[in-house]
């Protein structure tokens, strides 16, 4: 790499929650270079939405396409890196194996993370944990969240892992309210990130808390400063869904690499 500094969370049009028009590569690569900065695409990987209607941009082994366009460009560029955030199910082990297998060795960096686990719920997105929370108690949707997680880590299919407490991206004090009977604590976010310790497995210190009411990355800085004690290891993202957004996260996450002294 030829930068000092890493951001390894960006989203480009190969994710499914950006549009067709939206930042590509070169939009990306463009500003990294004007700021010095490397950086891994980390584009959304979901079995679960790989059926044509869904339009997914890695349906069809569209991966391989992936894979070319960024070989293509890093013969050019020695600051990029080809990632892939891969959603974890825990019904899907076995075919979440299977692509490890097939894929590991082809990218440079693949990140595991849980946005939902009762399917087509996410729980990044604000209107479907609405709805699952019209269906679930909010104390059992926090306590499943870091159940899956748990298995998640416990399951040793990833190396790195995402947003470790991005249930709380939404219910927190400034958004959706935490109930009396909810423990919104560090606890159980420690307990995770020990596990994860324990596993060898990297922690994202993701930035993207900041851009909700939330205003924290996740995890919390004074759980980075435990876990780090604890000897946790850490890679930094931005979680970049737009150009402007990105540009505005550099400074941040090389604040980032001193706070974590990477
Ligand atoms: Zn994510
Ligand atoms: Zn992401």
């Amino acid at each position: 790499m030829r930068y000092k500094y890493t951001d390894y969370h960006l989203h480009t049009n190969w994710s499914i929650d950006i549009k067709d028009d939206g930042p590509s590569f070169e939009d990306y690569i463009q500003i990294a270079e004007l700021n010095r900065i490397n950086v891994c695409f980390l584009e959304h990987y979901e079995l679960r939405y790989m059926d044509k209607q869904f339009s997914n941009p890695f349906s069809n082994e569209n991966i391989n396409n992936y894979l070319e366009e960024l070989d293509i460009l890093k013969e050019t560029y020695d600051f990029i890196l080809a990632g892939l955030e891969v959603d974890y199910y825990a019904e899907k082990e076995e075919e979440l194996r299977e692509f490890m297998d097939d894929y590991s060795k082809e990218l440079d960096f693949i990140a595991g993370t849980v946005h939902e686990w009762v399917p087509f719920y996410p729980i990044t997105t604000r209107e479907k944990l609405v709805e699952l929370l019209e269906r679930k108690s909010m104390k059992d949707v926090i306590t499943e969240y870091f159940l899956e997680s748990q298995k998640m880590v416990e399951s040793k299919i990833f190396k790195n892992i995402c947003h470790i407490d991005t249930i709380f991206r939404y219910i927190n004090e400034n958004d959706i309210k935490p109930e009396k009977d909810c423990d919104t604590s560090n606890k159980k976010v420690l307990e995770l990130g020990r596990l994860c310790i324990k596993n060898n497995i990297s922690i994202e210190y993701n930035l993207s808390g900041l851009r909700f009411p939330i205003k924290r990355p996740f995890p919390s800085r004074e759980v980075i400063r435990i876990l780090q004690k604890e000897g946790a290891k850490f890679f930094i993202g931005s979680d970049s869904h737009s150009l402007e957004y990105f540009e505005e996260q550099i400074p941040k996450v090389k604040d980032a690499y001193h706070f974590i002294k990477l």
